[in-house]
């Protein structure tokens, strides 16, 4: 393998390519909400917007939603009281982060499109457009019946602030007419996650076209494939993909930034740049040499 090029000059690099780029395909997992400050292993996090969870001996965001991974009748009120908090603190809460923000002004100008794992509604606060957005995971802001009874997605603002304002703060447990209920068939309402075959799926996939679309233009120019933060918790989704278009398309390099795993199979080394850095500190480097 080539040795990697200093930081500096893998920036201008993709600096360089950014301005050729015809198309821009931005591929974002976990890791670039971490880098947002989203980060669901850090335990200072937790400290500060969970404290009440510290409690139950619960470190991180992560370790929490693994500890109340599925509702079962006998904890389904402390699950909600986990989640309703979780998906409040996540979702609603904060504004756009300067990490998104940067990244929308990276590719503002350019054509692009966005295909995320990310739950966290972050990429439509900082203003892409649902036209240029594909979410296959789910959404945080949406709930679904758990049988489920049909394809209806319910928005869940107001249900999760109406739990968490009625959590019981010492047991940690939501009241049980909170507990949410389908409204067309009274059976409970679930997170809108890819989590088993109960998810509702129909609506994001809806925009899968709209993706493989974008793919196939991007073949007529010079298409830069942005991966960010995508690691190995479900690689067929993005990281896999995003390999095999690098390798069949004429004109595409592949950016992959990823503290953890930015290597790239040596079949698109000469098609690669990677970044072992921090998401953030890559974006407003480029941001900054591109804007020069
Ligand atoms: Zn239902």
């Amino acid at each position: 393998m080539k040795p990697t090029p200093p930081y500096f000059e893998r920036v201008e690099a993709v600096a360089q390519l950014f301005a050729g780029a015809d198309f821009v395909l931005i591929g974002a997992g976990a890791g670039l909400s971490a880098a947002a400050g989203l980060d669901y292993q850090d335990p200072t996090l937790f400290t500060r917007w969970y404290p009440q969870f510290s409690r139950l001996g619960i470190r991180t965001i992560w370790e929490g939603i693994v500890g109340h991974w599925a509702p079962e009748d006998a904890n389904r009120r402390r699950f909600w009281a986990f989640w309703a908090h979780h998906i409040l603190r996540i979702r609603y809460d904060p504004p756009a982060t300067a990490v998104y923000l940067a990244l929308r002004r990276l590719v503002a100008a350019k054509e692009h499109f966005v295909i995320t794992t990310n739950v966290d509604g972050q990429f439509g606060k900082a203003g892409f457009g649902s036209d240029v957005l594909f979410t296959p995971q789910g959404d945080y802001g949406k709930f679904q019946c758990d049988r489920p009874c049909c394809d209806s997605l319910y928005d869940n603002h107001t249900l999760v602030q109406q739990m968490v304002a009625a959590t019981d703060p010492e047991l940690l447990l939501v009241r049980d007419v909170d507990v949410p209920r389908c409204p067309a068939c009274g059976s409970y309402l679930e997170r809108n996650l890819r989590r088993d075959d109960h998810f509702v799926e129909g609506p994001h996939l809806e925009r899968q076209p709209a993706y493989a679309r974008f793919v196939e233009r991007s073949f007529s120019g010079r298409l830069l494939l942005l991966e960010l933060g995508v690691g190995f918790n479900t690689p067929s989704i993005i990281r896999w993909p995003f390999e095999r278009i690098a390798i069949g398309h004429p004109c595409a390099t592949l950016v992959r930034v990823n503290r953890e795993a930015a290597e790239v199979p040596e079949t698109i080394g000469g098609k690669s740049i990677i970044f072992h850095e921090d998401a953030a500190l890559v974006l407003n480097d480029l941001l900054r040499t591109i804007q020069g």
